[in-house]
């Protein structure tokens, strides 16, 4: 069998297992033994763990799931307006591995973006750049596969930045600027320092970490630990 062929095969095996069963793959993380440093001043952030997951356009979108199809809301996130939708792809890589269940998050985006861990990347054989959200230029190519249809996409995966949402009074009165890189000190049971953390800030947003699944567990955190910003760099 060629390797196109052997695609189509995995493709159309992958698009029965979704049409069957898409049940949501729930994670569940260690409980973080981080608390907060209580210190008058201290700049305290909750955290939040992102698994891997897609933000879609469109036109992926009506390849994906069929023209004209709309997003159905699973539950909202903590951001406002983000939620977590129904739908779920697979995300195939170029050794044909794939990791299948990938929760799709709306709304629908101007660009397609799939968002994944080094461990994600090295089990779809994928080298994946560390980039902020919207840098795709040079990023990853990969192939989504939904129920009605499969896609690559060149320059669309990336393992998100660490990085923190600030609303704009927190922003202020902690003297930090957009896009500015802080340092931020993890304490519980793997104590360390994190680096190169992006600062965010808009009035939309509210306080809140983001780190994928390998820094989170590499240093014990899950959703519901804390961090300290403990430098500007
Ligand atoms: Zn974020």
């Amino acid at each position: 069998m060629n390797e196109a062929a052997l695609v189509e095969l995995i493709t159309k095996e992958v698009m029965a297992q979704l049409n069957s069963h898409s049940l949501p793959h729930t994670k569940t993380l260690p409980d973080s033994k981080a608390q907060p440093n209580l210190a008058v001043g201290a700049k305290i952030v909750p955290v939040s763990v992102s698994v891997r997951h897609v933000h879609l356009a469109q036109p992926e979108i009506d390849i994906l799931f069929g023209k004209g199809h709309r997003l159905h809301k699973q539950k909202d996130l903590y951001q406002p307006g983000e939620f977590a939708a129904e739908e779920v792809v697979t995300l195939v890589g170029p050794k044909l591995r794939s990791l299948s269940n990938v929760r799709v998050l709306g709304p629908v985006r101007p660009h397609t973006q799939i968002e994944v861990s080094r461990t994600d990347a090295v089990t779809l054989g994928l080298n994946v750049p560390v980039r902020p959200s919207g840098l795709l230029k040079g990023s990853a190519t990969i192939t989504l596969v939904g129920p009605k249809g499969s896609i690559t996409l060149p320059e669309s995966c990336i393992i998100a930045n660490r990085h923190i949402h600030v609303p704009a009074t927190e922003a202020k009165q902690w003297g930090l600027q957009d896009d500015q890189r802080v340092m931020v000190r993890v304490d519980g049971d793997r104590p360390a320092l994190l680096g190169d953390v992006q600062i965010r800030v808009s009035d939309k947003f509210k306080l809140m970490m983001h780190i994928d699944t390998d820094d989170a567990n590499a240093v014990g955190l899950a959703c519901g630990g804390y961090v300290e910003i403990v430098d500007g760099e």
